[in-house]
């Protein structure tokens, strides 16, 4: 039978952990995927085995033993696909603390090889974030880029609220031939891969909620506006009317 039919509106959640932070529990790090997905196949690349990776990156905390001076948050976002729902309504909800919010790292590129992280265009936090993944050298997934500005995942009304934002860079790997696809299975999930990118995503988290500074300030409506039109961002973000918002002060920091 064919035919989708519109049910209308419905509720989702984000489903949240949080490990207290030993030194200074109120200033917090974020490490998110998304757990919802499209109704083909069954999301396990997109982004199934990401979510799985969150969960992982907890429990692989937990089992060392380690305790973080800061918060660590680990956030199954909802309602990604439909545009960033769920993480937006997370930034808007709690954005009297985001002065205390350190930094977001999300993966959303199934199990493609990471290669490094997008900084979301912020030269400023290069150096400090270099010595983060420092331990990732051997696995080759070190490289930085400053010079654009990701837009379609989770980490994104984080940074046009100011806020320090990874996401990491991934080969296409079987990403696209199966995205948003019947054939997004578990079958197509490397096990070996992913355990690797549980590994990496562990190391930045911890990273950045245990390290001495801040990766950098919050910056301020200016200083992102600044980054949005020197990336060329404003072209990208016109076309979905983001930009609209964006300038209005109805999406992001207004300040
Ligand atoms: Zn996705």
């Amino acid at each position: 039978m064919g035919g989708l039919v519109d049910s209308g509106p419905i509720t989702a959640a984000n489903v949240i952990a949080e490990s207290r932070g030993s030194e200074k529990p109120d200033e917090f790090v974020i490490l998110g995927a998304h757990l919802d997905s499209w109704e083909l196949g069954t999301g396990a690349l997109d982004n199934g085995c990401n979510a799985a990776l969150v969960i992982d990156a907890l429990r692989t905390i937990k089992a060392a033993g380690l305790k973080p001076r800061r918060t660590i948050r680990f956030i199954l976002f909802s309602g990604e696909e439909e545009g960033m729902m769920g993480s937006r309504a997370y930034a808007v909800a709690h954005r009297n603390e985001l002065d205390k919010m350190v930094g977001v790292a999300v993966i959303d590129g199934g199990v493609g090889r990471v290669t490094g992280f997008d900084l979301g265009g912020r030269k400023d936090m290069t150096d400090k974030v270099a010595a983060i993944v420092a331990p990732l050298k051997e696995f080759d997934a070190t490289e930085l880029k400053t010079d654009d500005v990701e837009w379609g995942t989770d980490h994104y009304d984080f940074l046009l609220e100011g806020v320090p934002t990874l996401v990491a860079e991934q080969e296409e790997g079987n990403y696209l031939p199966n995205y948003h696809a019947t054939s997004d299975t578990y079958d197509k999930v490397d096990i070996g891969q992913l355990k690797k990118h549980v590994a990496e995503m562990t190391v930045v988290t911890f990273g950045i909620a245990n390290a001495n500074d801040r990766l950098g300030p919050r910056l301020t409506h200016a200083e992102i506006d600044k980054i949005l039109r020197d990336t060329h961002s404003d072209e990208q973000m016109k076309p979905l009317g983001i930009w609209a918002e964006w300038t209005s002060g109805k999406r992001g920091r207004a300040k």
